[in-house]
């Protein structure tokens, strides 16, 4: 057996060995030569590469005796061996071979990252790596399915940061893009793993709070409240203080557009009474939690 890493050709005598290898440093290429496989059948070695975590990168390809099954060659190719050669094959087809298994496992690589890259951008945000407008807005109906499907608590918290406009006039747009990033992170720092968080526009955040009922949520709401104002961020040498308020409203049967209006007001009455502070908006029913 052969193992191929770009231009590291490597020749391992057991399929044992060459398993071994290809699950701590997945080739480029495997090269299975049928009639060397003693200790163990292709079909063994397939579903040992195949099914492995990090082996079934490898591209396979199989170099098959004359009197190869044919049958079991094209089954094989189904089960995501790249190609397979049949005896005599000259050394310079042998190479021409693996080299193409090669570049077309390094452009699946390449698709894979470029799509996960692409995925990324539709559904983050990329100043706070939090989930973007569109994808806190289809959470959110999801979660309000969700809470009425199995009759459970909901809530949502509207955050907004205090005089921002101040931070960009006074210190800059980078200054305030700092202050952004890092009111997210430490947001996030503070929810709960099943919570949701996410950037609604400007210096405007979501919080899902599934199972949250009024006296959870504004708990949660003012831990990040508490959180942010502790905060100092480095700017020019010095450290920029920064608060957020926060409407809560916990979920009370109705649209998730009408849950938001209920925090968004909330959110108001917390501006209106001076900043830096945190108004909620409970549920007439209560729901488990
Ligand atoms: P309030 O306490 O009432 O919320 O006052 P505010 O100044 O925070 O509110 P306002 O909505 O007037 O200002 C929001 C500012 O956020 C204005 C806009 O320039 C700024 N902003 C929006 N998006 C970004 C961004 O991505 N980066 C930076 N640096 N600033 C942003
Ligand atoms: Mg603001
Ligand atoms: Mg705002």
């Amino acid at each position: 057996m052969l193992t191929h890493v770009g231009h590291d050709v490597r020749a391992v005598a057991a399929a044992g060995e060459a398993i071994e290898h290809c699950r701590t440093a997945p080739p480029d290429v495997v090269l299975v030569d049928v009639a060397l496989c003693h200790d163990a059948g292709p079909e063994e070695l397939l579903t040992a590469l195949k099914g492995d975590p990090q082996a079934y990168r490898s591209a396979v390809v199989l170099l098959e005796r004359p009197d190869l099954d044919l049958d079991a060659a094209v089954a094989a190719l189904r089960r995501g061996v790249q190609d397979f050669l049949v005896e005599p094959v000259g050394d310079a087809e042998l190479v021409a071979r693996v080299e193409a298994a090669g570049r077309t496992k390094v452009l699946q690589e390449e698709l894979v990252v470029q799509s996960e890259r692409l995925e990324a951008m539709l559904f983050e945000d990329p100043l706070t790596k939090l989930s973007n407008r569109r994808s806190i807005l289809t959470q959110l109906a999801a979660a309000v399915s969700a809470a009425r499907r199995h009759e459970r608590a909901l809530s949502v918290a509207i955050v907004d940061i205090d005089h921002f406009k101040y931070v960009n006039d006074e210190h800059g747009h980078a200054a305030g893009d700092r202050v952004l990033a890092a009111v997210a992170n430490s947001m996030r720092q503070h929810l709960r793993a099943e919570d949701q968080l996410g950037r609604l526009g400007g210096e405007e955040f979501l919080a899902l709070l599934p199972d949250a009922d009024a006296h959870a949520a504004a708990t949660a709401a003012e831990k990040l409240r508490t959180a942010v104002a502790a905060l100092a961020v480095h700017h020019d040498g010095g450290e920029l203080a920064v608060t957020i308020s926060a409407g809560w409203a916990a979920w009370d049967g109705e649209s998730p557009e009408e849950l938001l209006r209920r925090a968004d007001e909330a959110l108001y009455e917390a501006k209106r009474g001076g900043r830096d502070r945190v108004e909620g908006a409970p549920a007439t029913v209560q729901r488990r939690t």
